[in-house]
């Protein structure tokens, strides 16, 4: 099948490589003129495990190319799938500038029948105005289907996900519509759910608010097993261990960050007011979420004193381990309050430093290593559970602080274990370990 993606980032890179993997001719459709010239010369402008492989592979084979020409890729195309982004305004609403441009522009260039396939995220009542948006900006009318195939995958696992995701979601028009798209990902053998577009557009933000309602869930749970001295990772696990509930997503930590649960949440807390229903529930979800960096820094204050003459070691910056993607990532948040309360800043991240760099709020000294990050610090903040900090050696680094206190802010140690190692130790929702 003849495939154009518009959007070359997270979404639109991994789908566009995974299609073309699959056998599929593929155009990746891009604004950004240095992302496409990067892309051609074999540098992936996000990192994502497996990823350069399968591009290098596609494009040498001829089947995946790169292009700031949405005109000719949409001519040659069947299949047109829109992966832009899809940011949140401030009220919280979905900003669809993005989609509407790559809408009109489709109508601009569309020149025979396709299918228009809407992969970003976006509220319901979406496809509709996408339908409208091309037709109006058709030079002369041509039939066309707009179909919703919400994705699913994660940053840090994309293309195992986009390989293997746990369903396939398509709202079309007709059954005869969403046959085009049934067929394209039937080499996936996975479950399919063809339903109307209305339906699919809902599926995205109530899976997305589901998943971070049981984040804030754990939080509150967590919340409570401080003030009681229970530990949550008992709790989590004899929650979690029920089938009915499931262990997913009921890792008590900071919060969620990223460039998907902050925003989809909101945005269908701001759907639901439109509609005339006041989600209280999901508004409770937010709020917990936004107090869980505070949370960290107050309990730093609490074991540290004042942090005005401190200097902290942050380590961790990415919103999640395996992405350099620092959207909405609870580091910038935490980071700020620190500076708020007066602290020095040094920060190691394994692959985000870069990314990072521009978003910092205040004075951040980046180190090359956890160990440089930690040498002389009065304590550690970890903030992001990257397998590299769970391998580190703990000995020398508690050797390297001025003092052996480590604030974790994602539960990546064992209390018994850092008990043994000498370390004063506070995480979240267990109780704190601390020198006799
Ligand atoms: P992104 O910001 O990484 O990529 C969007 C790309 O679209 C950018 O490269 C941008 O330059 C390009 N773009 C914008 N306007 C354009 C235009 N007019 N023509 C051509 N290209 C244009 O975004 P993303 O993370 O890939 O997310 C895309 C969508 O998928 C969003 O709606 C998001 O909510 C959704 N989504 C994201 C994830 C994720 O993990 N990132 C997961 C599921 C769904």
């Amino acid at each position: 099948m003849n495939i154009c993606v518009v959007g070359t980032g997270y979404v639109g890179l991994v789908t566009g490589a995974v299609f073309a993997d699959l056998g599929n001719d593929v155009v990746c459709v891009d604004n950004d003129r240095a992302k496409i010239e990067s892309l051609r010369a074999g540098r992936m402008p996000i990192y994502e495990p497996g990823l350069e492989e399968m591009v290098t592979h596609n494009t040498e084979d001829g089947r995946l190319a790169f292009t700031t020409d949405l005109d000719s890729s949409v001519r040659q195309s069947d299949v047109i799938f829109i992966a832009v982004g899809t940011p949140a305004k401030d009220s919280g609403e979905t900003d669809l500038s993005q989609v509407e441009a790559v809408a009109s522009a489709i109508g601009r260039a569309m020149d025979r029948y396709k299918v228009v396939v809407n992969k970003s995220t976006v509220p319901v009542g979406t496809g509709e105005l996408v339908r409208d948006v091309i037709t109006r900006h058709q030079p002369m009318p041509i039939d066309f289907d707009v179909v919703s195939n919400p994705e699913f995958l994660r940053e840090g696992s994309a293309i195992e996900d986009t390989l293997r995701p746990d369903r396939i979601v398509i709202g079309a028009p007709t059954q005869q519509v969403a046959m085009t798209l049934v067929e394209l990902y039937a080499p996936l053998e996975r479950p399919m759910i063809i339903t109307d577009l209305p339906s699919a557009e809902v599926i995205k933000y109530a899976s997305n608010a589901f998943l971070a309602a049981k984040i804030s869930f754990i939080n509150a749970i967590a919340n409570i097993c401080e003030a009681a001295g229970a530990d949550v990772s008992q709790v989590m696990k004899g929650v979690g261990l029920d089938s009915r509930i499931g262990l997913a997503f009921l890792q008590p930590g900071l919060g969620y960050g990223g460039s998907c649960f902050p925003k989809d949440v909101d945005s269908l807390i701001h759907t639901a007011a439109q509609l005339g229903y006041d989600f209280k529930l999901l508004k409770s979800v937010a709020e917990i979420n936004r107090e869980r960096a505070a949370h960290l820094v107050d309990m730093m204050e609490k074991a540290l004193g004042p942090l005005d003459d401190k200097t902290v070691a942050v380590l961790g910056l990415a919103f999640k381990p395996n992405t350099d993607d620092m959207r909405e990532a609870k580091s910038l948040e935490a980071i700020r309050l620190l500076h708020a309360a007066g602290a020095r800043i040094r920060a190691y991240d394994p692959v985000a430093m870069g990314n990072a760099r521009p978003l910092v709020p205040g004075d951040v000294a980046f180190s090359p290593s956890a160990y440089e990050a930690a040498d002389g610090a009065d304590a550690i903040a970890l903030l992001t559970e990257w397998n590299e900090f769970k391998f580190l050696n703990l000995e020398r680094l508690r050797r390297l602080l001025r003092r052996p206190l480590i604030f974790d802010g994602r539960n990546l140690y064992e209390p018994e274990r850092m008990r043994r190692l000498g370390f004063e130790y506070h995480s979240i929702g267990r109780k704190p370990v601390v020198p006799v």
